[in-house]
C-alpha cells in the first residue's frame, strides 16, 4: 500500500509532536503524518520527570549568556556554540506556549511559574510540573496536535526504511503492526524524531523502545552519525532496575553519602557539590564504589541518596513520583530512609549530524529531538536541557520541513523499490532460518556495552569489546524469528531493533577507541586528560560494510574558549 503527505514525521515524542504542530501552524493547506511504533502518550518523553531548562528570571539574576555557559562549560567545551546561543533564546518562548496550551507549571507563591536547581546550572532554572514533567509536556502537545485537521495519524507503525534518491529524501517504509503489511509513504520532507540510542546498555533508565532505530537506519543510508561516543551516566539509578531517580532530588537538596556517611562529593566539585555536573557526579560516585567505599548488596554496590531532611511535605509537594516509584520497586519511603542508587546509561549525546537548523546532509530530510545531534550537549548534557532541546528544535525542524516542502512537488517511488524492501523484511529476514536467538545477541550486547564502554573506558577494554561487538554482528546473520506470522509481530520488530543496536554499539565502540583523551562523558583512565590540541572536534561515522569509517570537522567557537572545568 501506498499513501502519500507533504511532510512525514517519525517519532511522537516531545521533537516530533511539537514539529508537528509547528508544520501545521506554518500552513494549514499541508498534509502531517506522524508515524510512531508506540501510541504518541507512550513515547519515552512521558519518563522525563525533572523538568525543562529556561531563562525566565533576568529581572532576579539569570540571562541567555549564564545559560548558554553553563551548557557550553557542562558541555566540555564539545558544543557548537552558534546553536548553544540560539537555543537558549528559543526555549522561554516553548514554555510559555506550553503555558497557554494547559501544560501544568508548578508555580511560586507568587503565581509564577517555579524553577528549581539542576546539575550544573548556575542559576535555578529548570521549569517542571512535579516530577511528572514529560509526562505533562507530551499530553499537553498531544492534545494540542489534535487541534489541527492537517495532522494524520499512523500509530503502531515501524520504520523500516528511508527512501532517498539523488540524494533528497522521497519518503520511508513503515509496518504496519496490526496487520503486518508494509506501507510506503511518499513525501516532499520527512522528520525524523524517533529518540535515542539507550537500550544498548543493560543497566539503563532507558524505556525498552528507545533502540535506536532512527540513527541506525539514517547510517545504514549513508548519513553520517555525530559524537556516538558520548554516553551520559546518570549518577542515580535506583538499585537494582536501574529506575531513575531525577537530578531533581538533589536540585531539591538531597545528599549523596557514602559507606562512611560522608557527603564525597566535597572532595571532587567543592563548590557545587551533589549538584556538579553528571559526568563529574558519575565519576566521583563510581570511585568511591570501586575504592571500596560504597554499599554492599546482593545486587552489587550503591551509594546512598539521602532525601531524609526534606521532609514528607517537601518530598510529597516537589518529588511524589520518586516517592512512589522507591516504596513500589525497592520498599523504601525515601521520607525514612536513603535510597540505594548508583550510575546508569541515560542519554545519548550523538546522533544524526545536523546543522543548527536540523537539517541533515540529504535534501528533504530533518533530524531533532535525542536522534539529532545539533550539537548543544557536546561531551556532556546538562540536566533538564534536553526536553528543552526537543522542544526548540522540533519547532525549527517543523518549520525548515514545512518551508521545504512547500517549495517541493511530490516525487513518486518506484514499485521496485517498495517491492525490494518487501522482499528483505519478509523473505530475507522473517523468512530464514537460523540457530541464533536475538533475544540472546541482545543480552550478550548489553553485558560488552556495561563493562567494556561504561564511565571509566580504556584502550584494551575497548578493543576487547569492538571484537565481541562484531562476533555478535556475526552471530546476528543467523538469527531466527520464531513468529512467523506478519500480524503484530513483537519477534520480528525485536529482531530489527537487535540489528539496529548492533550497528550502533559498533559506532560508539569505534568512535571511543579513537578518540584518545578524556571529555566530558568519554573518560579514559589511559588517556585521563582533554586534549584540546588534538581533539577539540566532533567525530563523524560513516557507514561502511567493514565497519565505521571516521572523520573529523570542528567545533563551533563563538564567544567562549575552552578553559578547565572546575565545579
Ligand atoms: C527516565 C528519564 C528521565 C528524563 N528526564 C528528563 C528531564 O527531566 N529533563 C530533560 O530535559 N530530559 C530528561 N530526559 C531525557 C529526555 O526525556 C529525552 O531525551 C527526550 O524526551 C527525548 O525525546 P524525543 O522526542 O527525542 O524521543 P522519544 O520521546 O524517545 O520519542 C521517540 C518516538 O519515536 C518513535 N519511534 C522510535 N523508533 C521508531 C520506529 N522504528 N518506527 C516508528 N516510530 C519509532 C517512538 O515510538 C516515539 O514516539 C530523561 C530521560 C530519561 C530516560
Amino acid at each position: 500500500m501506498r499513501v502519500q503527505h507533504d511532510i512525514v514525521i517519525v517519532g511522537a515524542g516531545l521533537a516530533g509532536l511539537r514539529a508537528a504542530i509547528a508544520a501545521a501552524e506554518k500552513n494549514k493547506n499541508l498534509s502531517i503524518a506522524i508515524i510512531s511504533k508506540t501510541y504518541p502518550i507512550r513515547c519515552h518523553s512521558v519518563c522525563a520527570e525533572g523538568g525543562t531548562a529556561a531563562v525566565l528570571r533576568e529581572d532576579e539574576g539569570d540571562s541567555f549568556d549564564l545559560h548558554a555557559w553553563d551548557t557550553v562549560k557542562g558541555s566540555d567545551f564539545l558544543a557548537d556554540q552558534d546553536a548553544v546561543e540560539f537555543f537558549v533564546r528559543e526555549i522561554p518562548r516553548e514554555i510559555l506556549l506550553l503555558d497557554n496550551w494547559g501544560c501544568p507549571w508548578s508555580r511560586r507563591e507568587d503565581g509564577k511559574i517555579a524553577q528549581r536547581a539542576f546539575g550544573g546550572q548556575s542559576f535555578n532554572r529548570t521549569v517542571f510540573a512535579k516530577d511528572r514533567t514529560g509526562l505533562h509536556e507530551v499530553h499537553t502537545l498531544y492534545e494540542r496536535s489534535l487541534m489541527y485537521p492537517n495532522i494524520v495519524r499512523y500509530d503502531e507503525y515501524f520504520l523500516t526504511n528511508l527512501i532517498i534518491e539523488d540524494n533528497e529524501i522521497r519518503g520511508v517504509t513503515a509496518i504496519e503492526l496490526k496487520t503486518g503489511d508494509l506501507i510506503l509513504f511518499e513525501a516532499k520532507a520527512v522528520i525524523l524524531a524517533t529518540g535515542g540510542a539507550g537500550r544498548l546498555y543493560g543497566f539503563t533508565t532507558y524505556s525498552h523502545q528507545v533502540t535506536g532505530d532512527g540513527m541506525a537506519i539514517a547510517y545504514r543510508c549513508g548519513i553520517p552519525l555525530k559524537d556516538m561516543e558520548f554516553f551520559q551516566f546518570h549518577p542515580t539509578g535506583l538499585v537494582p532496575s536501574g529506575i531513575l531517580i531525577s537530578e531533581a532530588a538533589r536540585g531539591e537538596g538531597g545528599y549523596l553519602r557514602n559507606k562512611f556517611g560522608e557527603r564525597f562529593m566535597e572532595k571532587y566539585a567543592p563548590e557545587r557539590m551533589e549538584l556538579a555536573p553528571r559526568d563529574v557526579v558519575a565519576r566521583a560516585m563510581w570511585k568511591e564504589i570501586i575504592e571500596g567505599r560504597g554499599f554492599e548488596s546482593e545486587h552489587g554496590a550503591y551509594i546512598a541518596l539521602d532525601l531524609t531532611h526534606l521532609g514528607e511535605e517537601k518530598i510529597e509537594e516537589r518529588l511524589p513520583l520518586i516517592r512512589e516509584a522507591a516504596k513500589k520497586f525497592v520498599g523504601i519511603d525515601p521520607v525514612e530512609e536513603p535510597l540505594p542508587v548508583r550510575p546508569v546509561a541515560h542519554y545519548t549525546m550523538g546522533g544524526i549530524h545536523t546543522n543548527m537548523w536540523t537539517e541533515t546532509p540529504v535534501k528533504g530530510l530533518f533530524a531533532a529531538g535525542e536522534v539529532a545531534c545539533v550539537s548543544i550537549h557536546g561531551a556532556n548534557r546538562l540536566g533538564s536541557n534536553s526536553t528543552a532541546e526537543c522542544l526548540v528544535f522540533g519547532r525549527v525542524a517543523g518549520e525548515k520541513a514545512a518551508e521545504y516542502a512547500m517549495r517541493k512537488d511530490l516525487k513518486h517511488v518506484s514499485n521496485e523499490i517498495y517491492k525490494e524492501e518487501e522482499k528483505r523484511i519478509y523473505d530475507e529476514f522473517l523468512g530464514k532460518s537460523g540457530d541464533e536467538s536475538p533475544y540472546q545477541i541482545k543480552k550478550e550486547l548489553n553485558e560488552v556495552m556495561d563493562k567494556c564502554f561504561w564511565i571509566f573506558r580504556t584502550g584494551e577494554e575497548m578493543k576487547e569489546g569492538i571484537k565481541k561487538i562484531r562476533e555478535l554482528k556475526e552471530r546476528y546473520k543467523n538469527v531466527e524469528i520464531v513468529d512467523k506470522k506478519r500480524r503484530f509481530n513483537t519477534d520480528l520488530i525485536y529482531a530489527f531493533e537487535v540489528g539496529f543496536m548492533l550497528d550502533l554499539a559498533e559506532v560508539v565502540a569505534v568512535c571511543a577507541y579513537a578518540r584518545t583523551e578524556s571529555r566530558g562523558a568519554h573518560y579514559r583512565l589511559d588517556y585521563p586528560n582533554r586534549d584540546d590540541e588534538n581533539w577539540l572536534k566532533h567525530s563523524l561515522a560513516y557507514y561502511t560494510p567493514q565497519g565505521p569509517k571516521l572523520e573529523y570537522i570542528p567545533v563551533k567557537i563563538t564567544k567562549w574558549k575552552p578553559v578547565e572545568r572546575k565545579y
